[in-house]
């Protein structure tokens, strides 16, 4: 356990003027307040709020910072009120600690309403003062350091899923990098340490291999830097065994061929010399086109500067090269909380200076719903970026799979409202195509055009979402509500209810709808069946589904059954034996006349070609409840080879990982390989997801690849 005084040595090595007296009271308050707290360590409880104290002097924070990790556990968990912290260390640290401890009562993993409102919660406190974050992140890395005390394994593992789900974006989102290295590879470690050893073990075997290549790239470079008087520090950078499973997982890449890539770090005096190093080492060496990228002159979204580009090295092997300067290369490492070092006594940084945090605001301002909510947040904390010019050559930073509808809905509202086309890079090209790096968009207008309902399965950001399905529901609202609630009262009736006002009212807020009319407007748009609302109305009444059905005219493999949201009400819906959507993919759903509707994932190769006529598709989306629910069909081609074991080794993982196997197809065997097609029950996407990254970490393995119709 760090000392008192230590603690005060620390924090006086890089801030001269800090408070100690605050930082000496704080420690002796929490001290005292924890008293004999166990962890589940067997250590005080004190260790606790003193190694996260600990782990945020590591990033130079600022006193009041680091006298709320001392107590950010008080006022949960001990006597000490937040007014008794106001009046013994002023309201900045009070203020601080609550928003630690709210953070902390937020339960981020439960049950999907919830969840939904919850994570709106969170948002909203830590957007006050982003130090509230820094010091819940480093509370999650000293708790996931210690997560294997924990005697319950699976309190281990949700907790391992959220520090992977919530915690680790979003250190990302704030460009604390080696913060998100550390929990993430904690967390690996919890939830699939079979795959983290395999790919440990590999990697020192490979960095075995390449050592001593290494060694004279690194000393060629040196020369060369020197002769042309630069001043770098070179560092051979680690790979991390969390980003290659998560490369395995998105990419159909082989061990091997990840890891011969060889990755430096060089770090200069300044932009200048950037540039000047970035010329010498593409004179020295051949560049591999299409991977250079100056995110100088155009920073990532958290901030992250560097110039990153990919050479043949000196002995043909690739090499990736980052060059940066020294305050680049702490904000990379350490994102945010670098600023306290270069701007020290700058005032207050919070969190309206990260773009994604507003914009984050802004959606919860403009959703419906708090799963609305949820839905576009974490596709917006996934993904990665794209960056795209409007004509006159403004910078607009899309998401990945950005649209170009979304492009104009970045642009403006209106702008999006009013689209009927795009050129991109001055060729006319169909909406749903997705936007490259560097691409120049102009998006063509018309007053007569309106969203299309269609657009909502065609767009990657919230903002682009939430305005479509805005305007869907201003215009059509009035409609639906009123089919929604003429079938509400015919089904009430049916079952013997008088179908009065009040009588929905239970519902409407068992439900969670602002008013009745949205509620009407959802069954309207079959969003939510009678029976739903029936159930709500009056819980714990079991009513007879089938008759509520047939007198809807709804066939019983109705939108229900499959899960789906969205389907026209009495539309047969089906999922595509094609591509095998599975819940947790974006879909989208295709009608056949006579037959209903089919739903196919929206990278459908199938899709492709029917979609001449747009106003066949019917925009749908999972009911949250799919994910949970069952197990599903779905294929991967699997190419692997030819030797003793190896069918049954793949076997044996696919079932270690819990999927079912249903059927095997051979297509195709000689003396060195075989490739065959897999058909297995998986619970949704991710999980298929997970067994796929888990066969490309089999030696025998060569390539494996979900079926996509
Ligand atoms: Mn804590």
């Amino acid at each position: 356990m760090i000392r008192q005084y230590e603690l005060v040595e620390k924090v006086r090595s890089y801030d001269a003027d800090v408070d100690e007296r605050l930082l000496d009271r704080a420690y002796v308050f929490s001290l005292k307040a924890h008293g004999n707290q166990k962890r589940y360590s067997g250590d005080p409880y004190f260790s606790h709020p003193l190694e996260v104290a600990g782990i945020l002097t590591e990033m130079k924070l600022d006193g009041a910072t680091i006298a709320t990790a001392l107590l950010h556990d008080t006022i949960e968990d001990t006597l000490a009120t937040r007014s008794e912290l106001e009046g013994m260390f002023g309201a900045e640290v009070a203020q601080l600690v609550d928003g630690v401890t709210k953070l902390s009562q937020i339960e981020l993993a439960s049950e999907s309403h919830e969840q939904a409102e919850n994570f709106r919660k969170f948002v909203l406190a830590m957007s006050n003062d982003i130090r509230v974050l820094l010091v819940k992140l480093a509370d999650r890395l000293h708790n996931m350091r210690t997560l294997h005390y924990v005697p319950d394994a699976d309190k281990r593992r949700r907790t391992a899923a959220e520090t992977l789900e919530i915690y680790a974006p979003l250190a990302e989102r704030i460009g604390m990098q080696s913060m998100k290295n550390d929990l993430q590879d904690l967390a690996f470690m919890e939830l699939y340490p079979d795959a983290r050893e395999s790919i440990v073990t590999r990697l020192g075997y490979m960095a075995k291999k390449a050592g001593s290549i290494r060694a004279r790239v690194v000393k060629q470079l040196k020369k060369k830097l020197k002769d042309n008087g630069i001043k770098a520090e070179i560092i051979s950078r680690q790979k991390q065994p969390y980003s290659i499973w998560g490369k395995m997982q998105r990419d159909d890449i082989s061990f091997e061929s990840l890891s011969d890539i060889m990755g430096f770090r060089l770090v200069v005096e300044d932009v200048e010399a950037c540039y000047r190093t970035l010329g010498i080492v593409h004179a020295a060496w051949q560049v591999v086109p299409g991977r250079f990228k100056d995110y100088i002159s155009t920073p990532k979204r958290n901030n992250y500067q560097s110039l990153h580009t990919t050479v043949i090295g000196p002995e043909r092997q690739r090499i990736e090269v980052q060059i940066r300067t020294r305050e680049m290369h702490d904000v990379a490492t350490y994102g945010v909380a670098a600023h306290w070092g270069y701007k020290q006594k700058a005032g207050k940084v919070d969190g309206t200076q990260y773009r994604w945090l507003q914009e984050l605001l802004e959606i919860l301002e403009e959703a419906e719903s708090p799963e609305e909510f949820l839905e576009h947040t974490k596709i917006e904390l996934y993904t990665d970026q794209v960056f795209c010019f409007t004509p006159k050559g403004e910078l607009t930073v899309l998401p990945r799979g950005a649209t170009p509808i979304d492009f104009a809905y970045a642009v403006h509202t209106d702008v999006g409202n009013s689209c009927v086309g795009a050129k991109v890079n001055g060729k006319f090209v169909p909406l749903r195509m997705r936007l490259k790096n560097g691409d120049q968009v102009e998006i063509v207008r018309s007053k007569a055009q309106t969203p299309q309902s269609a657009w909502e399965g065609m767009v990657a950001t919230g903002k682009a979402r939430s305005a479509i399905r805005r305007f869907l529901r201003n215009s059509g609202q009035g409609e639906f509500a009123a089919l929604g609630e003429s079938v509400l009262r015919q089904s009430f009736s049916r079952v013997g209810y008088q179908a009065k006002d009040q009588n929905f009212e239970e519902a409407r807020r068992a439900l969670h709808y602002k008013s009745l009319k949205n509620l009407f407007a959802e069954v309207g748009k079959g969003n939510v069946t009678p029976l739903q609302v029936l159930e709500a109305q009056f819980p714990g009444v079991s009513f007879d589904g089938k008759k509520l059905e047939l007198d809807n005219g709804e066939p019983s493999n109705g939108a229900d059954s499959v899960l789906v949201r969205g389907a026209h009400p009495g539309s047969a819906v089906s999922l595509a034996e094609c591509c095998f959507p599975l819940p947790g993919d974006r879909i989208v759903g295709i009608i056949v006349p006579e037959a209903g509707m089919t739903v196919h994932t929206i990278d459908c190769e199938t899709l492709e070609s029917m979609i001449e006529t747009e106003d066949r598709l019917v925009d749908v989306s999972w009911d949250p409840k799919a994910m949970e629910t069952g197990m599903h069909p779905s294929s991967i081609t699997i190419r692997a080879i030819n030797e003793p074991g190896a069918l049954g080794k793949i076997a044996t993982l696919v079932g270690k990982n819990r999927g079912n196997m249903t059927n095997l197809k051979m297509q195709e065997r000689n003396l060195q390989y075989f490739s065959m097609n897999i058909d297995m029950e998986v619970k949704n996407a991710k999980h298929l997801t997970n067994i796929v990254a888990a066969l490309r970490t089999l030696g025998v393995v060569e390539s494996v690849e979900r079926v996509r119709g």
